[in-house]
C-alpha cells in the first residue's frame, strides 16, 4: 500500500484553503490492488460536466457494476473505471445534472445503485452532506465540536472521540443529511424493505472503542466469549488455559475468561510495528506476515490444553498457523473458539471476501475444518448467539456471508448463480460482482 508521512499530510492540510473536507481510508473491494491502481482509487473522488461538479468519498461497494457502468460510458464518453468510487460519484452527477435538487439525485442514486454506500460528498455548489444506502449496510454517524462551528461524518464514533467531538446520531438507511447554517437537516428519502447492518462490523471490521446504537463493539465482543462458553460447557470443563489471537480475539477472550473462571494467559504477543492486517493482504504475502506478527511464549503453552479465541476464520490461514505453532510447543490439546459463525458464502457489501472459493468454510464443516487446521476442536458461535449479543433485531443484521440471504436482489441472484458453478467446479476469476459473465447470467 502508498505509504504516506504523517507529518506530509499535515504540512499538505495546512495548505489547503475552504472549510469542509472529506477522505477516506480505503479498503480495497473493487478494482485492481497494484500500488498505481490504489493511489488512483485514492478518495475523495471527483465527477464534473458542463460546470457540475461533485466530489465524494464512500465506504461500502457497488453490486450493479457493470449496469451503472454502461450508464455512465454513454453520457461520459471519456469515463475510466478504475473502482467503483468513480461509479456512485458519476451516477451522482448525472442525477444531479437532471433533477438539480440534491435530494432528488441521491433518491434516485438509492433507488438505482445496488449495494452498501456509506457516502460523503460536497457539491460546486458547496453542499456539504451524507447519506446511507436503503438496507444501513455499512455504519455512518454524524457529529459536532463542542463549540458547534464544525459539523462532521464518520464511519466510527472513534474519529469523535479523539478530536473531543460529540455524536449526534447514526443516519438512518435511506437517509440524507445535509449540513445547513442551522445544523443537520435530516430527510428520509428511500423506505428499503429492511435495515441490513452488518454483523461482521462487531466480529472483526470495526473498531473495538467505535459504538454502534450505544453499546461500544468491544462489550458486543465480550459477550460473544461469555456465549461461546454457555454453547460449548463440555469443552469448557476440558481447558487449562485462555489464549486470544490478538487483538480482534482479544475482547471475546475476556468473556471466555469471566464466564469460565479460566485464566486467560496472555502468551500471544502481537508485534507492535507490524501493521499489516493479514486478512487484506495478497495470499503470498500473509502467511509470512502471520508468522512475523504473533509470538506466541513457548513455556506458557508446553503441556497444556488450550481455548484459541479467534474473530473468525475466512480463509483459515491465521488460524492454521496459531494451531500449528502451538503443537510445535507441545500444547496438548488445541480448541478454537470462534466468536463468528461459519462463512459460508461471500460478501457482496464491501468486505473483501468475495468468493466461493477462498472461503474454507464453503466447502468444509466445522469438523473437517478442525481436521484441517489440526485442532482437536472448532468451536463456532451460534447464529442466535450473536444476534442476541449486538442488541440488534435479527431481521435489522445483515448476516448473508453466512446464511446465504442476501438482503439485496442482484447480489442474491449472483451469489445463486455462482454457488451452484463452484459446486460444479468452476474456478472463479476474480470477485463475483467484477465477473461480467456472473452478472450477465444473473442480470
Ligand atoms: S455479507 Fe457478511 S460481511 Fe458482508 S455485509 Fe453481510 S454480514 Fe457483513
Amino acid at each position: 500500500m502508498p505509504k504516506i508521512r504523517t507529518s506530509a499530510i499535515q504540512e499538505w492540510f495546512g495548505r489547503l484553503p475552504g472549510s469542509m473536507g472529506i477522505g477516506n481510508v480505503r479498503y480495497t473491494t473493487s478494482g485492481k490492488c497494484d500500488e498505481r491502481s490504489l493511489i488512483k482509487g485514492t478518495q475523495p473522488v471527483t465527477a464534473m460536466k458542463n460546470g457540475s461538479k461533485v466530489a465524494i468519498s464512500f465506504n461500502g461497494n457497488v453490486v450493479n457494476t457493470f449496469q451503472l457502468r454502461n450508464e455512465i460510458e454513454r453520457k461520459f464518453h471519456d469515463f475510466e473505471y478504475d473502482c467503483d468510487s468513480d461509479l456512485i460519484c458519476h451516477k451522482l452527477l448525472i442525477e444531479l445534472m437532471k433533477h438539480k435538487d440534491l435530494a432528488s439525485a441521491v433518491k434516485a442514486c438509492m433507488q438505482e445503485i445496488e449495494g452498501a454506500f456509506s457516502v460523503a460528498g460536497i457539491t460546486e455548489k458547496g453542499d456539504f452532506f451524507a447519506f446511507k444506502d436503503p438496507h444501513g449496510i455499512r455504519p455512518l454517524c454524524a457529529g459536532h465540536s463542542p463549540d458547534g462551528s464544525t459539523y462532521v461524518f464518520s464511519s466510527e464514533t472513534v474519529s469523535l472521540d479523539i478530536n473531543d467531538f460529540e455524536r449526534d446520531f447514526e443516519l438512518e438507511p435511506g437517509e440524507l443529511v445535509t449540513v445547513t447554517n442551522n445544523g443537520f437537516e435530516r430527510q428520509k428519502l428511500v423506505n428499503g424493505d429492511r435495515k441490513a447492518f452488518c454483523a461482521f462490523e462487531f466480529a472483526y471490521f470495526a473498531r473495538p472503542d467505535s459504538r454502534f446504537d450505544d453499546k461500544y463493539v468491544y462489550e458486543v465482543r465480550e459477550e460473544f466469549g461469555r456465549n461461546l462458553v454457555r454453547e460449548n460447557l463440555g469443552i469448557v470443563k476440558d481447558a487449562d488455559i485462555i489464549l486470544s489471537v490478538p487483538e480482534t480475539g482479544d475482547d471475546p477472550a475476556m468473556g471466555v475468561h469471566e464466564a469460565s473462571g479460566i485464566r486467560w494467559e496472555r502468551a500471544t504477543r502481537r508485534h507492535r510495528y507490524v501493521t499489516e492486517r493479514a486478512f487484506l493482504l495478497l495470499s503470498k504475502d500473509r502467511t509470512s506476515t502471520i508468522d512475523r506478527k504473533v509470538n506466541i511464549l513457548g513455556p506458557k503453552v508446553k503441556g497444556k490444553r488450550i481455548i484459541v479465541v479467534e474473530d473468525s476464520i475466512v480463509r483459515s490461514d491465521t488460524t492454521r498457523i496459531i494451531v500449528e505453532k502451538l503443537r510445535k510447543m507441545g500444547a496438548k490439546k488445541v480448541y478454537v473458539f470462534v466468536t463468528f459463525p461459519r462463512i459460508i458464502g461471500p460478501c457482496l457489501y464491501g468486505i473483501d471476501m468475495a468468493t466461493y472459493g477462498q472461503l474454507i468454510g464453503s466447502k468444509h464443516s466445522p469438523e473437517e475444518i478442525a481436521e484441517i487446521i489440526d485442532a482437536d476442536a472448532v468451536c463456532y458461535q451460534s447464529l442466535e448467539g450473536l444476534v442476541k449479543a449486538t442488541g440488534f433485531k435479527k431481521d435489522d443484521l445483515c448476516m448473508a456471508c453466512l446464511t446465504g440471504k442476501y438482503p439485496t436482489p442482484l447480489a442474491q441472484r449472483i451469489a445463486d448463480v455462482m454457488k451452484k458453478r463452484f459446486q460444479e467446479g468452476y474456478e472463479e476469476t476474480g470477485r463475483l460482482y467484477e465477473i461480467e459473465e456472473a452478472a450477465a447470467q444473473a442480470a
